[in-house]
């Protein structure tokens, strides 16, 4: 047989979805597990969204939309953007897509060239290092420490510039650890991305998810770097809509212009029934929303809580739904063995912090959108499980 592709050999499976796939496996052979591995909510979608997709099949909107999205859609999301970012784009400059993955994968295509680098802070999201690598482009990880707040500073990125510095992407609240940037980070970041005449990337997917009175910002509401900003955003998480897969991006013309073209040839469009759900999202009562951040607000008080008293100690959540906290220094074979032996003996899933480029190394990366029970039943599992392996904490 002739050769495969050398760059898809070269790409792994997403680390959180193979994690997902052992649970799977283990489940099936009967055991018991907790699964704190995946960033998907244990809420249904809201019925009125439901509702609203439900409607629009049955009223035959079953054929193909405009490669875009649907008129509806895009006027809801430029409505959206204004009303709750500040943000002023037309609906032209705006793309739905069949998930904010691939959204971001679109903006990388529009922006790269074998050889470009991307400026990522690190800990970062399983998926963007791959994406950008499938791209022949190269990233160049900024690493930020649980020890100051994962804070972002100006000299960090000067640190990470070379002359195939392309583009900047940002994740705020992060996933992993939840850090949401200050309005001086922010300031900070939009001085660089202007000074260095950079492309931003700002992956905006939790967004709504944020504690204790943190505000949000949207680049591309600064008029610094408005006309280089590419903000995406998605429904999986603020409506609970991971399996409908429906997300978007905004961006200057010529961006759009090109990402468009690989959308109409690579996937067409997102769906119908999905676009149809998410109008009745954004324009519908969002009272449901405030309901899930107050649920993974008592969550994390009490996971961080739990953990710290295990003895692992856990920094506060800022934003996002989940928990990135170190493990023991000790454990043999570091936090790849700890979440390996954390599943296998205690029954526990979780994603390894190395997965979350190598400043993620000696922490695990636990879910809090799953029940307050299942949480109790981890935190239950884990306390033994380190007792068991390195004594009673100090
Ligand atoms: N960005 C981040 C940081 C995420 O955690 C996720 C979750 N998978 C996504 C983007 C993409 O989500 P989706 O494709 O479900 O919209
Ligand atoms: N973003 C979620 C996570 O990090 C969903 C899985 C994925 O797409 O990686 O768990």
């Amino acid at each position: 047989m002739r050769p495969l592709s050398s760059r898809l050999e070269a790409l792994q499976e997403s680390s959180t979805m193979a994690v997902a796939n052992r649970v799977r496996e283990l489940a099936a052979q009967g055991r018991d597990i907790v699964g704190l591995q995946t960033g998907d909510p244990d809420f249904i979608t809201p019925a009125h969204i439901i509702e609203a997709g439900h409607r629009a099949l049955l009223a035959g909107d079953t054929h193909y939309p405009p490669a875009r999205g649907t008129k509806a859609l895009l006027e809801a999301i430029a409505a959206k953007l204004e009303r709750e970012n500040d943000v002023r784009v037309k609906p032209t400059q705006i793309i739905a897509t069949p998930g904010g993955k691939w959204a971001i994968y679109l903006a990388l295509a529009a922006l790269l060239e074998p050889g470009d680098e991307v400026i990522l802070p690190e800990p970062a999201w399983v998926s963007y290092r791959p994406m950008i690598a499938s791209f022949g482009g190269r990233t160049a990880g900024v690493p930020t420490s649980s020890s100051d707040g994962y804070v972002l500073t100006a000299d960090a990125l000067r640190a990470a510039l070379t002359p195939r510095t392309k583009a900047l992407l940002v994740n705020s609240p992060s996933n992993p650890h939840g850090h949401v940037f200050t309005r001086a980070e922010f300031d900070a970041i939009a001085e660089f991305v202007l000074a260095n005449d950079l492309w931003l990337i700002s992956d905006e997917i939790y967004e709504r998810i944020t504690f204790d009175g943190r505000q949000h910002l949207s680049f591309a509401a600064d008029a610094r770097v408005a006309d280089r900003t590419i903000l995406v955003n998605g429904f999986s998480k603020t409506y609970a809509m991971t399996g409908w897969r429906l997300g978007y991006l905004a961006a200057p013309p010529p961006v759009v212009d090109l990402a468009l073209r690989l959308q109409s040839q690579a996937v067409t469009s997102a769906s119908t029934v999905a676009m149809a759900a998410g109008v009745a999202a954004l324009s519908g009562p969002q009272d449901c929303v405030a309901e899930m951040v107050a649920a993974y607000d008592d969550r994390r008080r009490y996971f961080v809580g739990a953990l710290r008293d295990i003895g692992l100690p856990c920094p506060d959540v800022e934003g996002a739904f989940y928990v990135f906290t170190p493990t023991p220094r000790e454990w043999p074979g570091g936090s790849d063995a700890f979440a390996r032996e954390l599943l296998d003996v205690a029954g526990v899933a979780t994603v390894p912090g190395g997965a979350f480029g190598p400043a993620g190394e000696g922490h695990v990366r636990a879910t809090l959108a799953t029940s307050m029970a299942e949480l109790e039943r981890a935190a239950e599992r884990i306390r033994a499980f380190v007792r068991q392996r390195v004594g009673s904490p100090a």
